[in-house]
């Protein structure tokens, strides 16, 4: 019964509605529309984001609209009396701003409904943080590039010295370790391809200048972590170089060689790679290395006989003497740096050219000086390319395949296996990974971190650790780094009671890098930025806590006193400002994010003052000098991203307490204080989780540790966002830009776009 009455109203109503809309009324005069509102203004203050307006009409259809996007309504339209939500972002202005509210329906006049807010007062909330006692339990690790930080000698170049003189700055942000970029000479700027593990590049300095900023560092309770390139050397390495030449070398075995590397990695002869190729995974490339026998240059004469198969065909001779045209239209390629000079016309389609020859390489022939196109370039047939004194040798040109360079008498070429798709990085070889510790070259490797190690140093940054082998799904690689900590932990033993100290670089994602923590005590968490770089440019934190946690469950299956390295981005990413779209306010909150989350941090320089860069045109513009603004910088990169011309130096950061650069000391001090944060377990906050899409701009977690608890709340989003938290707050003790807070029994936080806080629990 009570049902069937139910449907009566309704039909009742619509009726109703059905005249009102039809206009079908004989009663006489028509009904005026009415439209008002109360209140017929709203004022918001710092404090106030969400108002009610009551809307009076008999409208059918009204509409509302606001002139400015930070006011915004909960709907756009109504009919009859309705109550309308309206709600403010946060004024990030220093006055009071205004924008109008307006309803419009058919045959009413319009209403107007001024809005006023007031500026953002100060933070709104009283932040008395702890005096830190000075231990520095955060352990945050700062990542510099030796030759874009600091010059002490004005060679352009960044040193040793240098670094010495900025260990006040880097104590300033609470660092406790520095991982240099790789510190032995190289062939290149960035030092990955090492030539002696030795030695240290003499443009950083002497040895004397290493271990004295090894003590200085530790006089500052700031370890040296070097960075040990050890899955290749560079191919300018005597190692590499003698193996090369001389098939007697003892540094034949050193490297990955073969004359066949297809025909060896079937027959098993290559452990490193016994699957190459098998599923795509990791296998790199193979260079062609030549030997030579003589390193004098020669005085030779070369035939060549032309035709659709031509012939090429050396002598030696006494005197260089040539005859003939030098306009043929054909080019011998040789040398170091490389020349390319034209045969001498004869007749019958035949050409020379005597001349004195050395060329590390060997030769090409070529039909243009200027052009590389199909057809203009010939060599050699591969494997075949090695000339015999008078005998001709068959050519083939680049329009079908790409020809061998052609090798003159006395030279052999090897192949040598690189994982980085470059040529100038040769694979060491370590043999099978279940007894890599006997191979020559782990040995020769080991030897050389001991000679670091009894310098001083504290731990090593592993470059390429899922390189070393490279047979698909194999724990090779865990086994391989096993060994290698080991033999020096068991070294490092011998002078200190804590173990040493390394981190591995495994380029993945988390589930990818879990099973080498049976080999490292750390490694990087590349999806630690992976996750908050999205998180941060589609406003969602709910999902952190949850995901770092998960990371942590599975590394935890592997090695339970595993070290997790969190890290925005290195030298070999784009910059993280970059990625969040130059937003300053998330990159703070990125810093913030970072200090205030489980694991041991990692500061990539620069990042701390807002540096801008991508890799598009080179991995240089991630690589920027540190801008001091004391007159002291690096110069010796002529590539410079425009974007580096807004980023402040240090000195006006420090000026500034707004600035990013005291974001990072705030937070890093703040992590240097609570023992909590450092390294107290993290859980994720009750209400303010992955599963409270409500609130999905909200990352919220607990630290705790003996007795210490922390809530940490972050707001992910531009607009501001009031949540209630039931925790029994003891007070606030750190706050990143605008927040406010209602304390009671349950305490009303209003954090600003972008804004963090953390709170003492009681
Ligand atoms: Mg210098």
């Amino acid at each position: 019964m009570k049902r069937f009455f139910s449907c009566v109203v309704v039909l009742l109503s619509a009726a109703v509605l059905a005249v009102g809309c039809g206009g079908d009324d004989t009663s006489g005069d028509p009904v005026a529309v009415t439209l008002s509102t109360s209140p017929q203004s709203l004022e918001f203050t710092a404090e106030s984001y969400s108002q009610t307006i009551a809307v009076s009409s008999n409208a059918a259809k009204w509409i509302v609209t606001v002139d400015d996007a930070w006011c915004q309504t909960n709907i756009t339209t109504g009919s009859g009396d309705r109550s309308v939500s309206v709600t403010v972002s946060a004024n990030p202005g220093d006055t009071t701003r205004s924008t109008t509210l307006r309803l419009h329906a058919e045959g009413a006049a319009d209403v107007t409904v001024p809005i006023s807010q007031t500026a953002e007062t100060a933070t709104g909330i009283e932040v008395e943080p702890d005096e830190w006692d000075g231990v520095k339990r955060a352990d945050i690790t700062y990542q510099l590039l030796i030759y874009s930080f600091a010059d002490s000698d004005g060679d352009g170049m960044g040193d040793f010295r240098g670094i010495i003189s900025k260990l006040d700055y880097l104590d300033e942000l609470g660092v406790s370790a520095i991982w240099l970029s790789p510190a032995h000479p190289a062939s290149s700027y960035h030092g990955y391809d090492v030539t002696d593990y030795y030695a240290l590049n003499p443009r950083y300095g002497t040895e004397e200048d290493f271990k004295a900023l090894i003590d200085a560092a530790h006089e500052h309770g700031i370890k040296i972590y070097m960075d040990y390139v050890i899955n290749h050397t560079g191919k300018d390495h005597p190692w590499f170089l003698q193996a090369v030449a001389d098939e007697t070398s003892p540094y034949r075995d050193y490297f990955i060689l073969s004359h066949d590397p297809k025909a060896d990695i079937a027959a098993g002869r290559i452990p490193m790679i016994a699957t190459e190729g098998a599923a795509g995974y990791d296998s790199g490339q193979w260079f062609s290395a030549v030997t030579q026998s003589s390193t004098e240059p020669q005085k030779v004469k070369f035939t060549l006989e032309w035709s659709s198969s031509p012939k090429l065909t050396v002598e030696r001779v006494d005197a260089i003497e040539n005859s003939g045209t030098a306009d043929s239209g054909k080019y011998l390629y040789f040398g170091d740096p490389a020349e390319c000079v034209e045969f001498y016309t004869q007749s019958d389609n035949t050409y020379t050219l005597s001349l004195e020859i050395y060329s590390p390489w060997g030769c090409l022939v070529r039909t243009s000086n200027t052009s590389w196109n199909n057809g203009t370039k010939y060599g050699a047939k591969s494997g075949s390319n090695t000339m015999e004194w008078g005998v001709p040798l068959t050519l083939i040109s680049n329009s079908n395949t790409d020809p061998a360079d052609i090798l003159l008498p006395g030279m052999e070429s090897i192949m040598y296996h690189s994982h980085f798709w470059t040529g100038y990085m040769a694979d060491l070889n370590y043999g099978a990974a279940a007894d890599c510790e006997n191979s020559a070259a782990f040995k020769a490797v080991c030897r050389s971190a001991e000679k670091w190690i009894d310098m001083g140093i504290d731990g090593l940054r592993l470059d390429a650790a899922k390189h070393v082998y490279h047979n698909a799904s194999s724990d090779e690689n865990p086994i391989f780094w096993n060994k290698f900590y080991t033999t020096l932990n068991d070294y490092f033993h011998r002078t200190h009671t804590d173990d040493i100290y390394m981190v591995g670089e495994v380029y993945s994602d988390y589930n990818e890098v879990a099973p080498y923590y049976y080999g490292l005590p750390s490694l990087f968490e590349f999806a630690y930025w992976y996750r908050l770089e999205w998180a941060l440019n589609n406003s969602t934190g709910c999902n952190i806590a949850r995901d770092l946690l998960s990371y942590r469950e599975l590394y935890g299956s592997v090695r339970e006193d595993f070290i997790e390295a969190t890290k925005l981005t290195n030298h070999d990413e784009n910059r993280a400002m970059s990625l969040l779209g130059n937003s300053i306010n998330k990159a703070k909150l990125a810093g913030a994010v970072l200090l205030t989350s489980c694991g041991s941090p990692y500061i990539y320089y620069g990042e701390e003052l807002g540096y801008v860069g991508r890799k598009d045109n080179g991995d240089e513009y991630v690589r920027q000098p540190m801008k001091w603004g004391d007159g002291s910088t690096t110069t010796f990169m002529d590539k410079i991203y425009t974007g580096m011309n807004n980023v402040k130096d240090v000195p006006s950061q420090s000026d500034d307490e707004t600035s990013i650069l005291n974001v990072y000391r705030t937070f890093a001090q703040l992590r240097n204080t609570y023992p909590a944060l450092a390294d107290g377990e993290m859980t994720q906050h009750a209400v303010y989780n992955a599963d409270n899409m409500q609130y999905k701009q909200i990352a919220a977690w607990y630290r705790q540790k003996e007795g210490q608890r922390m809530l940490v709340i972050h707001n992910f989003s531009s607009t501001s966002t009031t949540v209630a938290v039931d925790d029994e707050i003891d007070r606030a003790v750190a706050v990143l830009n605008s927040v406010s807070a209602n304390y009671g029994q349950t305490t009303a936080v209003r954090l600003g776009g972008y804004s963090s806080v953390v709170f003492l629990l009681k």
